[in-house]
């Protein structure tokens, strides 16, 4: 397949930062920066006390809206959480699984990665699910190995219709917010191994048509090789997302 025939997405993850003012700030400077660059899709995934102020600044603009992470119960006792239903109500259109940060600091696993994407995906979101290795498995050479396992656990009672609004974002753990970059080829090779994944598990034409992002360290300097790359249709950028210009420019190399 042309990987032009693929939908690029460029989206950030704000992380704990932003307060719903600063948001709407950077999303006024931002919208006239990527006016008219349609070559990509464009989101960002906010706290969640920024989703309304957020949706409301890019009404109007291509900017989609994101959540940083969803719970897999519809409703009830779950102190802190919050669900498909309510995100989907604010305007929220996408929401990113499985980051690092949540599978080392918040006890995500692998099975509960599988229940939130089914839950996000059943309920109408579309889902960027993250999975990458920490640098002792690079290492040990069992890279492959782990992106396949992770894919496979997360993915397992996915549809393939439901794979349509699915992205993986491929992310070693070892390249966020470290400034370390994988190279391209790194970065294509892993990518690589998430679609053959997927191609083993669904058939070869979702495994091409699937977006598959590279996260880790990606900025305004980096992003035009990496997205070169034939397995790499976007980027998931964390601390470049922060700053209008710096996210802008990614968009950019998009094109
Ligand atoms: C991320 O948070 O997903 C990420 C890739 O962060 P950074 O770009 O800061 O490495």
């Amino acid at each position: 397949m042309n990987k032009r025939k693929r939908k690029a997405v460029i989206a950030g993850n704000w992380k704990m930062n932003m307060t719903p003012d600063e948001a709407v700030a950077m999303i006024n400077e931002l919208r006239p920066l990527v006016k008219g660059k349609r070559g990509c899709e464009i989101v960002l995934c906010v706290p969640a006390i920024d989703i309304p102020a957020a949706v409301k600044a890019v009404k109007g603009s291509r900017i989609k809206i994101g959540a940083e992470n969803v719970h897999f119960e519809e409703k009830g006792a779950f102190t802190g959480e919050i669900s498909a239903k309510m995100l989907l109500t604010c305007g929220v259109e996408y929401v990113i699984i499985g980051h690092s940060e949540r599978r080392q600091y918040f006890g995500e696993t692998d099975e509960t990665v599988n229940k939130r994407v089914k839950a996000a995906l059943n309920a109408g979101l579309k889902v960027i699910l993250c999975v990458g290795e920490v640098l002792a498995q690079r290492d040990l050479g069992i890279t492959g190995e782990v992106l396949s396992m992770q894919t496979k656990i997360a993915l397992q009672g996915v549809t393939l219709d439901q794979l349509k609004n699915l992205i993986i974002a491929y992310e070693p753990v070892w390249a966020i917010g470290t400034g370390r970059v994988a190279t391209p080829d790194q970065a294509d090779e892993g990518n690589g191994v998430v679609r053959k994944t997927v191609e083993a598990l669904y058939g070869k034409a979702a495994a091409e048509a699937l977006t598959i992002q590279y996260g880790g360290s990606m900025n305004e300097k980096n992003a035009a090789e990496l997205l070169g790359k034939y397995n790499v249709d976007g980027g998931l950028i964390g601390g470049a997302s922060l700053v209008a210009a710096k996210f802008a420019a990614i968009v950019d190399a998009a094109q």
